[in-house]
């Protein structure tokens, strides 16, 4: 047997389902190769070629979104539900690049006063996008499907813990058409990322993880001069208004809190409400976690799933009892689940004081955080009074009001009355610790282009 750590286990049970070997250096050796290979052609291929790739790989995923719900489900836990809602979505991405993507690429004429100019938007060549679990689709798709469109090639370094999902995927791009070396999966620890940002073939790079990964793996990148974009850790701030629909505001922060079990990174962490409503907010929020379904991910009655592995879970009690030890106070939950599996309780904390580590830290699991303060400008300090600066939420009813405050809040992404959300669309990322550069949209097809100026005299 193999003492390989890219293996599926799952969360449910804690059983090991499948192990997978280290790819050897011949091995990556022949990936890149063929992946700088593939460039040549592909950068020439007409979007037409491009556009009709993605929306096979779209259609393939949508006829086989149940089976590929399964697979989030059976290597890191997520509701069966939730699993199939994310292959869809990646669906839509696909596409979306397919149909757009030439247009977000047009040359752009500038006007200057010397001749005439234009922006030539040209694809650089092979990417290498690493990825964590939490999404093990939808985080592959919106890195893949800008880049493939604008011309690049990929290789993808996914998460350890999901290697079947990440094979499936290079197996769907060559099942919808692709071009050998277009995108390719490649089985490495986490140790061996440095050496790949630096092989010259290899000519931008992405990271979605940790703050520690991004800073080590930006740290690389800048020593080799190349191109890179983080998508990081955050610890979203959840703002109520006195205006706003109280009810509406527990139900959304508190079911919000448990999608993916907690384990988003724009998760809405740190609930702020006002001092008067506090009580009422907490009482509410404690009301919905008394009855939330704990139980079997592919069971479709179940509300909240184990997380994605024993020692998330370990870590996460550890944080809540750490967190109570330095003076927070535990409103509910908190603990294991008397079953097999990485389960937790739906967790309500109050009482956190700065200085804490749950204060300061991002907790990626299914703990919902309360602060209460006095007013509006308190608020909003403490919702950027954190090194991060992903994404958050005001919620209020009065739009005009809530739009003032969300200006006021230092993160890439904040949403009216709603949790953090993602569409293909829409722009995603952050700014402070959480990192830098987007994905999605127009910005997110920019990024991993060289915007040549041609100028005509
Ligand atoms: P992680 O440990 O940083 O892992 C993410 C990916 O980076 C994995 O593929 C991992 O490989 C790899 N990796 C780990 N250490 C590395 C290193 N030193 N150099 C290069 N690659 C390295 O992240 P995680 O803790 O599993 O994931 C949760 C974190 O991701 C949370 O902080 C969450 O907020 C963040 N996140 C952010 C976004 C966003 O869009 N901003 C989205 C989702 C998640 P191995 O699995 O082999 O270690």
């Amino acid at each position: 047997p193999t003492t390989s750590s890219i293996k599926t286990v799952n969360p449910a049970t804690n059983q090991v389902e499948k192990q997978f070997d280290v790819m050897s250096e011949e091995h990556i050796e022949h990936i890149l190769a063929s992946a700088h290979g593939a460039f040549q052609q592909w950068k020439k291929t007409p979007f037409g070629r491009r556009a009709t790739l993605l929306h096979n790989v779209a259609a393939i995923m949508r006829d086989r979104r149940d089976e590929l719900g399964k697979l989030c489900t059976l290597e890191m836990g997520k509701l069966h539900a939730e699993g199939v809602g994310e292959v869809q979505l990646c669906a839509d991405i696909f596409d979306y690049y397919a149909d757009h993507g030439e247009q977000f690429l047009a040359d752009k004429p500038l006007e200057t006063a010397i001749g005439s100019a234009f922006l030539s938007y040209q694809p650089i060549g092979v990417l290498l996008s690493v990825q964590p679990w939490n999404f093990p689709f939808y985080q592959i798709t919106r890195s893949a499907a800008p880049n493939i469109m604008a011309g690049n090639t990929m290789v993808l370094k996914h998460a350890s813990n999901v290697p079947q999902c990440a094979a499936i995927m290079e197996q769907i791009f060559i099942d919808a058409g692709a071009p050998i070396g277009i995108y390719t999966n490649l089985f490495v620890p986490g140790a061996k990322v440095s050496q790949l940002i630096g092989d010259t073939r290899i000519k931008g790079v992405s990271l979605t993880g940790s703050e520690a990964a991004g800073a080590s793996f930006a740290a690389e990148a800048g020593k080799h001069v190349k191109k890179s974009t983080l998508e990081l850790g955050g610890s979203d701030a959840f703002v109520v208004l006195a205006d706003a629909d109280l009810d509406l505001a527990v139900k959304t922060a508190a079911l919000g809190r448990l999608w993916n079990a907690g384990q988003v990174c724009v998760s809405p962490k740190r609930i702020i409400v006002l001092a008067e409503v506090a009580e009422a907010f907490i009482s509410k929020a404690r009301a919905i976690y008394e009855n939330i379904r704990i139980g079997d991910p592919l069971d479709p009655s179940t509300q909240l799933a184990p997380l994605s592995s024993e020692k998330a879970a370990q870590e996460i009690i550890q944080q809540v009892e750490t967190a109570v030890k330095q003076g927070a106070k535990l409103v509910y939950g908190g603990h294991r689940v008397d079953r097999p599996g990485a389960y937790m309780e739906p967790t309500i904390l109050t009482g956190i004081k700065p200085g804490t580590a749950a204060y300061s830290e991002e907790i990626f699991g299914p703990v919902l955080c309360v602060y209460a303060v006095k007013d509006e400008a308190e608020a909003i300090a403490l919702a950027n009074d954190t090194v991060f600066g992903l994404g958050g939420t005001v919620f209020g009813t009065d739009t005009a009001k809530a739009v003032a405050v969300a200006r006021q809040i230092d993160t890439g992404m904040v949403y009216i009355n709603h949790t953090t959300g993602i569409a293909a669309e829409l722009p995603f990322g952050g700014t402070k610790n959480s990192g830098y550069g987007r994905e999605q949209s127009l910005a997110g097809i920019h990024e991993f282009v060289n915007e040549k100026l041609i100028r005509i005299t």
